[in-house]
């Protein structure tokens, strides 16, 4: 699954425009990377209470340098800058980034005096050892800091160096990310929701999204591949048997119940799930998968029980779309 730099990318930024923005504006280079990172942020701080360990959040989505193809980088770097840190994919509207003005396009260069540039080697060691370790190890530096509570942040935007100040806020650990891959997958990866641009594809609009999402937060928030690694139950391709697969299939109820919940929680409509399970299970359910997803008629039963809970329940909260601009 690796990342490859769509056209549109370089036309944004052909009309890229350098004035402040308004407080508050989301803003994106790729439409699709925003539409995925946007639910996430809000599914994530929505959740923050049901979450054991809740994680500074800032709405800035981060790609760098060597996520990209050889022939890409050179571009980049003479557009965005992206040598000299890693730059800004996206900015949730409403999310702290926005609100201090961070755009798309940005460059990060230090955080509290730390600079957040590493040299190629460094990256090249790093994106060796595991795909988009570099980006990864500069997300984590960025983490720390944002632990200890508001931190300072120096971009570089068209050429102009400035700081801001980042109060970040708490939301369930997940940093969601699009893959750009022709098969249809979700998965959670060392803290990180990951979904492909095939599995978008399938989606009909952000409700069925926002259960996708929740589903893999839902597997984050109940530890469930701790859980099965301390059970000692093996994962993966055709090792599911037995009370293994019992025991694989409990967590994906538990996760599809609790998907539900984090996204009407989110404000997003629950009963997206219906449609959107009788979708992907018409479409890729096959005998490897019938072993450990409960099937469509259990995983419908499952969510309208879960529905009539909600709706017998709380209110429904309220949720304000933010600004948004493309750059
Ligand atoms: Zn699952």
């Amino acid at each position: 699954m690796r990342p490859v730099l769509a056209a549109p990318v370089l036309a944004a930024i052909a009309f890229w425009l350098v004035a402040a923005a308004p407080a508050g504006t989301g803003s994106y280079l790729r439409a699709d990377d925003y539409r995925v990172a946007s639910i996430g942020f809000r599914v994530a701080t929505r959740a923050a209470a049901l979450c054991p360990e809740p994680a500074p959040l800032s709405g800035a989505q981060l790609h760098h340098l060597a996520d990209y193809e050889p022939k890409d980088q050179a571009g980049l770097v003479e557009d965005l800058g992206l040598d000299r840190g890693p730059g800004v994919l996206s900015v949730v509207g409403d999310s702290p980034a926005a609100e201090v003005g961070l755009s798309a396009g940005d460059v990060l260069l230090a955080i509290n005096g730390l600079p957040l540039q590493l040299s190629p080697a460094e990256s090249a060691r790093l994106n060796k050892e595991r795909p988009r370790g570099a980006r990864e190890a500069i997300e984590a530096r960025l983490l720390e800091q944002l632990r200890l509570g508001p931190a300072d942040l120096h971009v570089l935007r068209a050429g102009r160096e400035f700081k801001v100040r980042l109060a970040p806020r708490l939301g369930c650990p997940a940093n969601v990310r699009l893959a750009r891959s022709p098969e249809a997958r979700a998965a959670t990866v060392r803290g990180q929701i990951v979904l492909t641009t095939a599995l978008l594809g399938d989606v009909a609009d952000d409700d069925e999204l926002a259960i996708i999402i929740g589903h893999e937060l839902a597997h984050l928030v109940l530890r469930h591949a701790e859980r099965l690694d301390e059970q000692g139950v093996p994962r993966g391709l055709l090792r599911e048997f037995g009370v293994n697969a019992e025991r694989v299939y409990r967590t994906e109820e538990e996760a599809d119940r609790l998907a539900l919940r984090l996204a009407w929680n989110a404000g997003y409509d629950a009963g997206a799930a219906i449609p959107l399970w009788r979708r992907l299970l018409a479409k890729y359910d096959g005998p490897s998968l019938f072993r450990t997803h409960p099937s469509l008629r259990a995983r419908e039963r499952l969510a309208r029980q879960t529905i009539a809970e909600l709706q017998a329940g709380s209110k429904r909260p309220e949720f304000r779309e933010g600004p948004l601009r493309q750059r």
